[in-house]
């Protein structure tokens, strides 16, 4: 089938990169967190992730684009020597053959800029940067966009349980979509997948919504109000990073709303490009708080969209139509 290929090998990697997370998550000292100028923290988990993931789809696809989050620009100061030798000592872990001198120029294989033509990867190496650092959710964020359209997309979950009611139960899931085949699960250690799909939830009093636990990246108060206008009793289901989309994919909630914060705001490609094909292949809808299709052509940002909604898609109208009522009465 087409994309077996691009499947087999994205699937890997983010396996990969997933067991240096859990390796870094397991003993996070600070020393390996270093602050970006926008506040966010970085970890040494991060820039391994990437590496990890540059390096694996330049060995199998030389020619292709990779427009992934982070540069090696912070590591190449004093601090970032510290950070550098880290990172070295757990990417070469799991590729022996990498040297430190490539860390850096591999990191920077994620440089492009994406667009409305060719081919590209685009590459969010920890997803929930704020969760992975508090112990909880975050996710590695691969798609694969073709003249401006996500074809393939595989998000790593290393904390997200199998049941979310089940806490204690097993944890650490892949899913995986390609345009027209369905959308996969399987467990991170695992080469047995399920497909999964959307819930059949037709009346929105039933459905449960997700969102993020971070009000600074989706408004509560909002998401209160919209819950109001729906009738949703359930409380809503915080989960940092595009575990979101992965758990209206499943089924286990059948809302994910994205609501903006500020008017100058533009979300990132990478940042749902991965749970948006999910979604869409697992039978549900994605689109922008106005309805619109999000378009992934314009480079690293949804410069055309505004905050994001995701759905089972039979909820869909229903939903977009109560996020406009709340968000025009303000
Ligand atoms: P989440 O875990 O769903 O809250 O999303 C984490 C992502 O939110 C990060 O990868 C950031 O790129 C992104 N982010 C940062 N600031 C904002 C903001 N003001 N509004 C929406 N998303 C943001
Ligand atoms: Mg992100």
């Amino acid at each position: 089938m087409k994309y077996d290929l691009e499947l087999k090998v994205a699937i890997e990697a983010v396996k990969k990169a997933s067991a240096l997370c859990r390796r870094v998550q397991a003993s996070l000292v600070s020393e390996e967190t270093i602050t970006k100028k926008d506040k966010s923290p970085v970890t040494v988990a991060d820039f391994g992730a990437q590496t990890i993931i540059c390096h694996e789809l330049k060995k199998a696809f030389p020619n292709d684009q990779i427009v992934a989050e982070e540069n090696s620009k912070e590591l190449q100061t004093e601090q970032g020597e510290l950070v550098t030798q880290k990172i070295y000592e757990y990417v070469s872990d799991v590729l022996p053959e990498i040297k430190k001198e490539e860390i850096h120029s591999t990191i920077d294989r994620g440089n492009s800029d994406g667009g409305a033509e060719g081919r590209f990867w685009t590459l969010d190496p920890i997803d929930g940067t704020k969760g992975f650092l508090r112990g909880q959710q975050y996710a590695v964020a691969l798609a694969l966009i073709e003249d401006g359209k996500v074809v393939l997309g595989i998000l790593g979950c290393p904390n997200l349980n199998k049941d979310l009611k089940d806490p204690d139960g097993p944890q650490g899931l892949i899913f995986s979509a390609v345009r027209g085949e369905g959308a996969t699960t399987q467990y991170i250690d695992s080469e047995n997948t399920s497909n999964i799909e959307v819930s059949d939830i037709e009346h929105p009093s039933h459905a449960p919504f997700c969102e993020s636990v971070e009000s600074a990246h989706s408004s509560h108060n909002d998401s209160e109000k919209i819950a109001q206008v729906l009738g949703v009793t359930a409380e809503p289901i915080r989960i940092d990073s595009q575990c979101k989309y992965a758990v209206i994919a499943r089924g286990d909630a059948s809302i994910y709303l994205r609501l903006p914060t500020r008017k100058d705001y533009m979300e990132k490609i990478w940042d749902h490009a991965a749970g948006c094909i999910i979604v869409e292949e697992a039978g549900g809808k994605v689109t922008d708080i106005f309805g619109k299709n999000l378009d992934f052509s314009q480079g690293k940002t949804l410069s055309n969209n505004t905050g994001v909604v995701g759905t089972n898609g039979e909820l869909h109208d229903l939903v977009i139509s109560a996020v406009i009522e709340v968000l025009e009465s303000k």
